[in-house]
């Protein structure tokens, strides 16, 4: 048998072909293969979802043969395949059916979206969704059910707040979930009411789950339809791979659907809640579990909230709130249940990937790890804190000592930058969304969006990061200019960091033979185009283990690929 194996080696070796060709090969392209062994290239081959070469156009066409399929990118940038590390992909799928609220401008166009959406639905069906932001109307008072009532007489409406603390319900809604005037507010929740004592419309944090009991959960088609919508947008943005936090357990069953069905064209790796460590415990998987198009094995825990809803924990507090500075979540209430679960998926080779965004809710995470470290040692495990957005100067320090990876959402820093100095003041804002102080402390960075909290364009999430310029126009030449990235810092954050965070940087992150062959053709040279258009720079293809997965020119539908 052996002998017989290297015979026909030395019988291939030996013929006028001395490889098989290449089932696709791009070239005349301008290649940034993110690879320092070879940071620049004209072509590359593909044969079956791997790359095999990556060089000059003549040494790449050897590879050529009859039923090779051959891409002329006409001198455009080929890079590797965007690799999301925080997104919630089901739901940002959903909100693609949902109704647009984010950009409304005003609260007359808020109304009229709703009214709109109303018409297009069964009587009796919910209006969910949303991503309302007030701040972007004049006045930024926020919305109420009077507003809404008129124009959703037959259809139960509950939109979320962008940053998910919140939601605005109309009177069915609050009918259906029986909250009235009389309504107590539940402990760490709020129904907010107007200066007569009625509620007004809008539920904060835990009173959104007065009305979990009346809205239906997603039935699996449903979850299903929603994947391929975030799929086929994903890759429409040259969004290869995604890390998905928190999932449900049944959108992990859509996914695997959709992978038997070969369906999958973005790579998932799923983080479902610490809560629910034991399940994944009991199996005994372990990080990164799974195959190229499908892993779990990670858990994602909550230390506080937000900076715009006030709940993200802090040292001091709010530089416009002098009684709040934050929340402790109630997974980390008391400590003691937060490190226990930390213990024990550690100890099952499980990764840990905390949100932790005020300074002081980081520092608590970081002692936990530190004493998950101490307690397991050894083992390589790559914890992460997920947003990372305000640090104490002297825990930079400690994410380079515990290889703690900064999952930062870039785009945040432009959005979050019209108003986070006036709620925690000039010193801790310098401190915020600090991209080139973790480079300089040899921090990994993975970059991320978020979505949908936040747009799924890497366009707009290297933009912030090379820009800073924040979405008001305020300050074009940077919010805190010294935390600037290069674009080539950025889109390394975008590959190499992201795979790197979830335990696959050999198999992708670069454009280098042996790899996954992943790979975004994009319209514009982002590397040496003024940095203010890299927001409008499209993708002319998506390649996602060797298959063109998306082309604006052939309208290709995600189930198609060629
Ligand atoms: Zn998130």
């Amino acid at each position: 048998m052996r002998l017989a194996l290297f015979l026909l080696i030395i019988a291939v070796t030996a013929s006028a072909q001395p490889k098989p060709a290449a089932d696709l090969i791009i070239s005349n392209a301008k290649v940034w293969t993110g690879d320092d062994a070879q940071p620049k290239a004209e072509a590359v081959a593909v044969l079956g979802d791997r790359i095999v070469a990556v060089g000059s156009n003549s040494v790449v066409l050897l590879w050529r043969g009859p039923q090779t399929k051959l891409i002329d990118a006409h001198g455009k940038l080929l890079v590797p395949g965007f690799n999301d590390a925080h997104v919630h992909f089901t739901d940002g799928g959903r909100q693609l059916d949902n109704v647009q609220l984010n950009d409304a401008s005003s609260a007359d166009e808020f109304v009229r979206r709703i009214a709109e959406q109303a018409k297009r639905m069964p009587k009796g069906a919910w209006i969910l969704g949303g991503d309302w932001d007030e701040t972007k109307w004049n006045p930024p008072n926020l919305p109420t059910k009077e507003m809404i009532d008129p124009v959703t007489p037959d259809n139960p409406v509950l939109l979320s707040r962008y940053d998910g603390h919140s939601a605005l319900a109309n009177s069915q809604a609050f009918r259906l979930a029986g909250i009235t005037a009389q309504t107590p507010d539940p402990p760490g929740g709020t129904i907010v009411r107007d200066a007569q004592g009625n509620p007004t419309g809008d539920l904060k944090d835990a009173a959104l789950g007065l009305t979990d009991k009346v809205v239906p959960p997603p039935s699996h088609d449903q979850l299903v339809h929603a994947v391929k919508r975030a799929l086929e947008y994903a890759a429409s943005l040259g969004v290869t791979s995604v890390q998905t936090m928190n999932p449900e357990y049944a959108d992990i069953a859509a996914f695997s659907e959709l992978l038997q069905n070969g369906e999958l064209t973005t790579r998932i790796y799923a983080a479902p809640l610490i809560t629910g460590v034991d399940d994944q415990v009991k199996i005994g998987i372990r990080h990164a579990f799974g195959g190229p198009y499908l892993r779990i094995g990670a858990v994602k825990a909550f230390a506080d909230g937000s900076l715009g809803s006030r709940t993200a924990y802090f040292f001091e507090p709010f530089s416009d709130e002098p009684n709040n500075h934050g929340l402790l979540s109630d997974e980390m209430q008391p400590l003691s249940l937060m490190r226990d679960r930390m213990m024990k998926a550690d100890a099952a080779g499980i990764q840990i990937c905390t949100h932790a965004i005020g300074d002081q809710a980081i520092s608590i995470v970081l002692d936990l790890y530190t004493d998950v470290v101490k307690a397991h040692r050894g083992a390589e495990r790559r914890f992460r804190i997920e947003h990372a957005q305000h640090m104490a100067e002297k825990d930079f320090a400690r994410f380079a000592q515990l290889d703690v990876i900064a999952s930062v959402q870039p785009y945040q820093a432009i959005d979050d930058g019209r108003w986070a100095e006036a709620r925690i003041g000039h010193d801790r804002a310098s401190r915020t969304y600090a991209f080139r102080t973790f480079l300089n402390h040899g921090v990994h960075l993975a970059f991320g969006t978020d979505w949908d909290v936040a747009p799924l364009n890497p366009m707009l999430g290297i933009y912030a990061a090379v820009t800073r310029a924040t979405l008001d126009g305020k300050n074009p030449n940077g919010w805190f200019p010294e935390q600037k990235l290069t674009v080539d810092e950025s889109v390394r954050a975008y590959t190499m960091g992201s795979a790197y965070a979830e335990f696959q940087e050999s198999e992708k992150g670069s454009i280098t033979p042996g790899k996954l062959a992943d790979m975004v053709l994009l319209n514009e040279d982002i590397f040496s185009i003024d940095p203010i258009k890299i927001r409008d720079v499209k993708v002319l293809k998506t390649i996602v283990g060797g298959k063109v997965i998306w082309d604006p020119t052939r309208k290709l539908p995600y189930s198609n690929a060629y």
